[in-house]
């Protein structure tokens, strides 16, 4: 079975399972062999699987896919932690939707560290800019940082990227309030390149394929 194997080879690192385009009957399947995190990309598919699948307990949702801040109300609450906060207009947007239903939100700040112009997140200089006012947002509690690395032959050409996002997550911790935000996390690895994520310090791998197989195309 791929999960045996997958987490075998993870240690302590945090596998979580992407989801998107795939049924729902495909992730019971996966919970009833033990795994509870799952990752979705697109908002309505997402909130639809929860309802589905809300009743089975322990189950974990991450949303991981571009967010755009028209639908902030739509998430906030729905997610135990969302990977793909890309720019300071959307973490203001996700704070004050969390002001109007009186909660918090777990959130991991996008790096876009190749500045590649097809993804989105924020660039490196512009993280390290607005690091104060993104903290001092409240009801955003800020785990770690994101990323999603060019696409390349091997895996091994996108070890400098992961290298750089666990010393630009050293860098920012040294400047925040840990009580606050705990910035433990680094969710950083697909299929494609998980096992040189986790050599650089990955927390979190966000695994599809290799567990689901290929995805649908989208509707
Ligand atoms: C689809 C997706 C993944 C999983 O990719 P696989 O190659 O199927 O493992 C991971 N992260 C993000 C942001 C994704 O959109």
């Amino acid at each position: 079975m791929a999960l045996k194997k997958v987490l075998a080879e993870l240690g302590s690192c945090k596998l979580l399972a992407v989801s998107k385009l795939q049924p729902a009957h495909k992730v019971h399947s996966l919970y009833e062999d033990g795994q509870r995190s799952f990752g979705e990309n697109y908002v309505q598919e997402a909130i639809e699987k929860i309802e589905q699948l809300n009743s089975l307990p322990d189950i974990e949702w991450h949303l991981i896919g571009h967010l755009q801040k028209n639908k902030a109300k739509q998430v906030v609450g729905k997610f135990h932690l969302i990977h793909s906060v890309e720019s300071l207009a959307l973490a203001q947007a996700l704070s004050r939707q969390c002001e109007a239903k009186k909660i918090e939100q777990n959130i991991l700040i996008q790096v876009n560290l190749a500045q590649e112009e097809t993804k989105s997140g924020f660039d490196k200089e512009t993280v390290v800019k607005q690091w104060a006012e993104l903290t001092q947002l409240p009801h955003l509690k800020i785990y770690g940082l994101m990323t999603m690395p060019p696409l390349t032959e091997t895996g091994e050409e996108v070890r400098p990227y992961f290298r750089e996002l666990r010393e630009l997550r050293e860098e920012l911790k040294k400047q925040t309030n840990t009580q606050v935000h705990p910035m433990t996390e680094l969710s950083m690895g697909t299929s494609h390149d998980y096992l040189v994520a986790i050599q650089e310090g990955a927390t979190i791998v966000r695994l599809g394929t290799i567990l689901f197989g290929e995805r649908p195309a989208k509707r």
